[in-house]
């Protein structure tokens, strides 16, 4: 297959029903803290988080494709991006579709890029985010997820000696509390790298590894952590 054709929209859809035809169960992540907890994931679980780093509109594609799939997934929301207002006509229709189609909302973190750019404390920039974007859209956020984007800097730094519970939250995309602790205990999939996969077993790369998630799904892992993000995906072009 030519690399790009992965990641068409149409693509997306067949290897998510790829998944689901092994037997994956999909999940939020709030959801599979509450498995967890409970003692109660299914043998083969599939978390499913989203990333909005660039694109509400095409986050909009992916909750359709994942409505028609009868799936459920954790879109993390940016609120400081130059690349689109989440409160903009047409994007606070996409995010309202998202939560009223069921899916779980989160935010996507820059509180560092904040800190050190407006020279405020992080943690207060954490708690009106978070403040924000519940009144936005008349939710409780359960989680954050930091992103990583051309700062230099790492949001997830802050995690380091804070825990998510701290604000309310159940978790933080990678964080290694007992009650969430994902990325190190599962196989992660993700297309961060755009038009090309990459994988982590037990939170260590498998660096020649660039099978698909429909590759990965005939494997057998019983719990995976999957990323995507919407930006990546297209109908005809990449550039379209
Ligand atoms: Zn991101």
């Amino acid at each position: 297959m030519n690399p790009t054709e992965q990641f068409t929209f149409e693509s997306i859809e067949r290897q998510l029903g790829a998944a689901i035809a092994q037997g994956y169960e999909f999940m939020t992540c709030a959801r599979y803290v509450a498995g967890k907890a409970a003692g109660s994931l299914p043998e083969r679980t599939l978390v499913n988080r989203v990333d909005i780093d660039f694109s509400c509109t095409k986050a909009r594609e992916l909750a359709a494709i994942f409505n028609r799939l009868g799936v459920k997934g954790t879109f993390f929301v940016r609120l400081h991006a130059k690349e689109y207002n989440p409160f903009s006509f047409e994007n606070y229709r996409v995010l309202k579709f998202i939560r009223d189609s069921g899916h779980e909302i989160g935010y996507h973190s820059e509180i560092v890029d904040q800190s050190v750019i407006w020279d405020e404390d992080a943690a207060d920039c954490l708690r009106r985010d978070i403040d924000v974007l519940n009144r936005m859209l008349g939710i409780h956020i359960q989680g954050v997820a930091s992103h990583g984007g051309m700062t230099g800097l790492n949001n997830l730094d802050f995690w380091k000696d804070t825990l998510p519970s701290d604000f309310g939250l159940l978790y933080e995309g990678y964080d290694t509390t007992p009650e969430f602790d994902l990325f190190n205990t599962s196989f992660y999939i993700s297309d961060s790298e755009w038009t090309r996969w990459k994988c982590y077993d037990n939170g260590v790369q498998r660096a020649d590894d660039r099978r698909s998630l429909e590759e990965h799904v005939q494997g057998g892992h019983p719990l995976i952590y999957l990323l995507i993000h919407p930006d990546t995906y297209f109908q005809g072009h990449f550039y379209e």
